[in-house]
């Protein structure tokens, strides 16, 4: 058994027992509850009062603690049974309280670090279920967590939330495949949606987060969503709500305060200019495209918020501004910002994470030599796979050529190399055969 190569800050605690008494098949994710550096971290454990231990700490700069050799049992988790097999590892968090966030570079460590465990302990795939109940079957699940042990929300819901995004990340990783299978967090249409909507707006990562943190807040992302109390006032459920407004039957959706849509539009002009808009447009008022164009418009006018959004440094940065200078509710103490910004967290996870750590992005696998029809009148044909490459000559003849050599550049999504030796060509302009 051996420790991570990942480490750079060494404490052995003494609270621990020697050796484990069952081999590693399990990793447990804890939170520290505040945000301490691996060096903290490792005094905290140092004394004999303390009675804790975990095998590893990772601070918010990224960086990995040892506490417990892996060949021993640390003291983490509540639980003799579940820390004699599993490996035990502390995170620390950005904001000492719920929902306990993490930081990016604390995340991707996270996921490093349990990518290395699995290999050098020949653990095939994490499993997570997020059932207590499966506890040391481990073919079904091998993740567990504090909360399942003792009264505590270790890990916090930030990271227990994420336990299956985490397991996907290294599976992708330990299938070692160029396949990228289907997320076990799947990203949903409506997320997705946003999400394009958004950056093709000209946003970074960090405002449309932070957007889309608020609108989670708001209305969970359905745009049909009506205010939970008015559903119950009113004795309809959203869907009805949204067709009573669209046919015309319910003939109160100005005036009637009760919070509707994406961003819980509730003020009797607000509303007003929405379904304006929605009927202008010839769309249900419960349309996502309709609603995001409709925002997007109001947004406008929000100056200060755009401003803070068009040059957003963090996800807390963009969230705040469009709490306290959009959505504006009753309740936007701390906590509330604190929330909002792990809900932005979460989907700068889904988004930038993902496609900045996967190894490869989704691509089916391809085998050489295909043939294509060119699509496009003229098509260039150029020395190397890029627009930076200079252009050898052309097709003109929307004919049938073969591929033998695809290869990622600038300026197309993929470049295809011609059989013939003429160079590349953007395979945009082509379809497949
Ligand atoms: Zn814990």
């Amino acid at each position: 058994m051996s420790n991570s190569k990942m480490v750079c800050y060494t404490k052995l605690s003494p609270n621990c027992n020697k050796p484990r008494n069952h081999k590693i098949d399990m990793i447990t994710i804890h939170c520290m509850a505040g945000n301490l550096s691996v060096e903290t971290c490792g005094a905290v454990f140092a004394p004999t009062s303390r009675q804790a231990s975990s095998n590893y700490g990772i601070g918010s700069d990224g960086r990995v603690g040892l506490y417990v050799d892996e060949v021993n049992r640390s003291w983490c988790t509540s639980s003799a049974a579940n820390d004699h097999r599993a490996v035990t590892i502390e995170v620390a968090n950005t904001v000492a309280a719920h929902p306990w966030p993490v930081s990016d570079k604390a995340f991707v460590a996270l996921i490093d670090l349990c990518e290395d465990i699995c290999r050098r302990n020949d653990i095939k795939q994490l499993l997570w279920r997020g059932d207590k109940n499966l506890f040391g079957d481990v073919s079904k699940q091998n993740m567990s967590a504090h909360r399942w042990f003792a009264a505590k929300a270790c890990p916090g819901d930030h990271l227990y939330n994420l336990h299956a995004h985490i397991a996907n990340a290294v599976n992708q990783r330990l299938s070692g495949c160029s396949v990228q299978p289907a997320p076990v967090v799947p990203v949903t249409a409506a997320e997705k949606t946003i999400w394009d909507f958004l950056k093709a707006k000209g946003l970074n990562n960090y405002a449309v987060a932070g957007i889309m943190g608020n609108l989670q807040a708001e209305s969970g992302l359905a745009a049909n969503n009506l205010q939970n109390t008015y559903e119950k006032k009113l004795g309809v459920t959203d869907a009805q709500y949204t067709t009573n407004v669209d046919n015309g039957s319910y003939t109160n959706f100005v005036r009637d305060s009760a919070g509707y849509g994406l961003a819980q539009w509730t003020y009797w002009n607000r509303k007003e200019a929405l379904l304006k808009y929605a009927q202008s447009q010839k769309k249900s008022i419960g349309d996502l495209n309709m609603q995001l164009e409709f925002l997007w418009q109001e947004l406008q006018s929000y100056t200060k918020v755009m401003s803070v959004l068009k040059s957003a440094k963090s996800i807390r940065e963009a969230s705040d501004s469009v709490l306290t200078g959009y959505e504006r509710p009753a309740d936007q103490s701390e906590a509330v910002q604190i929330k909002r910004t792990s809900y932005g967290q979460g989907y700068y996870n889904k988004f930038v994470l993902n496609d900045v750590e996967v190894s490869e992005p989704a691509q089916p696998v391809v085998s050489f030599p295909y043939t294509v029809r060119v699509t496009a009148l003229t098509l260039n044909i150029r020395k190397g796979p890029g627009t930076n490459y200079a252009i050898t000559s052309s097709i003109r003849d929307k004919g049938v050529y073969t591929i033998t050599e695809e290869a990622n550049g600038a300026g197309a999504t993929k470049w295809g190399k011609l059989k013939s030796g003429a160079g590349w060509i953007s395979l945009d302009f082509c379809t497949k055969r």
